[in-house]
């Protein structure tokens, strides 16, 4: 499998806490990883260092066997092509939700306005959403409001969609229209990293479980091998508490 999103040797600290301890993770085209590990353990530090929204203190980050630069012009593109989903959907309250979803594709793409609004219904029809586009984000429910944030991800037709816990301030009664958008994204060959305490969707969905302990990749093997014989006492003690 082709190497999309590469991590050799990372390590970030914030002041004198040692947040990602020396990261080596490949996540190849078309794959689906799952992050999983206690709170505070260096998910979401993980996901953004990805985006260079974080800068790291040694190690490198690769997308598609290109190195990430630590600033600049070329940062700004290829940060566009790794889309992220927050937990907080951090949707634009006073535009429409079909203005939300055309916003980067006209502000960053510069494309036109017919050819994003035709893209932008597309990926409504394909979150669920085609008869909600005239609305606002507060007139949505919170699970249409996170698949209305997943269409935003992908108009801007990103290589890897990055999912920070974009479940977790759902009623549990949304969560699972969210997660079926997701399982058909990965169905359909999208490249993505999810960090989620779901684990009937690391169970059904992903190729490859990464437990996260204290910042560093304490597990990474297949959802099987993980749910069914973890190795490490951190994570058999994880799996204690939540299974
Ligand atoms: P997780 O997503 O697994 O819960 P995080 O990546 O959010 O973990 O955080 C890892 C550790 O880094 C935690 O101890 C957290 O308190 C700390 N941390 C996260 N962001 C910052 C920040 N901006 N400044 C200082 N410490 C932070
Ligand atoms: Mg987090």
């Amino acid at each position: 499998m082709e190497p999309l999103i590469e991590l050799r040797g990372v390590n970030k600290h914030y002041g004198s806490l040692h947040v990602l301890r020396d990261i080596n993770l490949t996540v190849g085209r078309g794959e689906v990883v799952v992050v999983i590990g206690p709170s505070g353990s260096g998910k979401s530090t993980l996901c953004r260092t990805v985006n260079r929204l974080e800068t790291v203190e040694s190690g490198t980050i690769t997308l598609a066997g290109r190195p990430l630069p630590a600033e600049g012009r070329e940062l700004a593109r290829l940060r566009t092509e790794v889309g992220m989903v927050f937990q907080s959907f951090n949707l634009f309250a006073h535009k429409t939700v079909l203005a939300n979803v055309m916003l980067a594709p006209l502000k960053v793409r510069r494309k036109n306005k017919d050819e994003a609004e035709r893209r932008a219904r597309e990926l409504l029809e394909r979150v669920g959403l085609a008869d909600q586009a005239a609305k606002y984000p507060a007139q949505l429910s919170g699970g249409q409001q996170q698949r209305v944030a997943i269409a935003r991800a992908l108009a801007m037709d990103p290589q890897a969609l990055l999912f920070d816990e974009p479940t977790s301030a759902l009623d549990p009664e949304m969560i699972s229209e969210v997660l079926e958008v997701m399982q058909q994204l990965a169905r359909d060959g999208m490249t993505m990293v999810v960090v989620t305490h779901e684990m009937g969707f690391a169970r059904s969905a992903a190729n490859r479980v990464v437990f996260m302990a204290d910042g560093q990749i304490v597990e990474d093997r297949t959802p099987e091998d993980f749910f069914t014989a973890p190795q490490s006492d951190r994570a058999k003690d994880f799996l204690s508490k939540i299974l």
